[in-house]
């Protein structure tokens, strides 16, 4: 795999940013593969090393049809050649979607679960003794990479910056990404989280749980504006175009448009003092918006 490594920073120019003394770079992972972009790299990275080491032969792990995580997922283990399986959130639709048919052309299983048993029995012990007898021994990712060895690829991220700077922005899905910024996050720089759900408390007791409690230097806002996970609206859509026309940088519509749109307001509002240099991490998941056909 051809990976640009360390990922670019690019430097955002505008009147509206001049005009508040704020400097803003996107960290842009989103270009460091064209497939496997933004932060699943960094979060599969260890974890297929070591899957490797081990001689591994099956993976197995879990999402909603539209997936970043899945898809990013089915593509590394093939060139792994490593077994991927896919738990899908969901009925099995008839015509798979983008996502899920991408997954499927890697060679990856998938098996449908309805709503409501994802929720409750995804790392029930019989139900994954269940997909063991059926698909042999496998290696268990959690949801979103989001364990031990993600974080750990996720922190080179910041290792990876070479530029001075204040704050460090980031959407916030499991909260595994967040962990390893926060992790390797100098105490006199603060990281500002974006959820793109309601509710965050689920992401601050996973940081919690990966990062030690004298962290302090960290915040997650939820999502006050679009209604949450995967909601969005024409004034979002507005916003990825316009952002595309000015920049030439993609956002999707679930994570990092929403965090730019309200990065944005922040800045509109002068939280941030005169002279602050904020990194954006774009954490990618443009493939998300095929499924949709809603791209600009
Ligand atoms: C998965 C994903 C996230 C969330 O990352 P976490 O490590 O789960 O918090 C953010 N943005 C995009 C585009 C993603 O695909």
């Amino acid at each position: 795999m051809n990976l640009k490594i360390p990922s670019p920073l690019t430097k955002i120019n505008s009147h509206f940013l001049k005009n508040k003394g704020v400097e803003l770079y996107i960290k842009r992972d989103d270009l460091i593969h064209e497939i496997i972009s933004g932060n699943k790299w960094r979060k599969l990275k260890y974890n297929f090393l070591h899957a490797k080491k081990s001689k591994i032969k099956n993976i197995v792990s879990f999402g909603g049809k539209y997936s970043n995580h899945l898809h990013a997922l089915s593509f590394v283990s093939k060139q792994f050649k490593i077994q991927s399986i896919g738990i899908v959130r969901g009925e099995r639709e008839k015509n798979l979607n983008h996502t899920l048919s991408f997954c499927i052309e890697n060679g990856m299983k998938l098996i449908f679960i309805d709503r409501s048993s994802y929720r409750t029995n995804k790392y029930d012990k019989k139900f994954l003794e269940n997909i063991k007898t059926s698909q042999g021994n496998f290696y268990l990712l959690p949801e979103g990479g989001n364990n031990k060895l993600g974080v750990k690829g996720c922190k080179e991220i910041i290792s990876e910056i070479d530029i001075e700077f204040d704050y460090f922005c980031s959407s916030v899905g499991t909260g595994c990404t967040a962990s390893g910024v926060i992790q390797k996050l100098p105490s006199n720089k603060k990281f500002i989280g974006f959820s793109p759900f309601k509710k965050n408390h689920e992401q601050i007791s996973v940081i919690q749980n990966h990062c030690s409690n004298e962290k302090k230097n960290w915040y997650i806002f939820t999502d006050t504006e679009f209604g949450g996970f995967g909601k969005f609206n024409k004034e979002l859509l507005d916003f990825i175009n316009e952002f595309y026309h000015e920049h030439k940088i993609k956002l999707d519509h679930i994570y990092n448009g929403k965090q730019l749109f309200n990065l944005f307001i922040l800045i509109k509002k002068n939280f941030f003092p005169k002279k602050t240099r904020i990194i954006a991490l774009h954490t990618g998941g443009i493939q998300g918006l095929e499924s949709l056909n809603k791209f600009i």
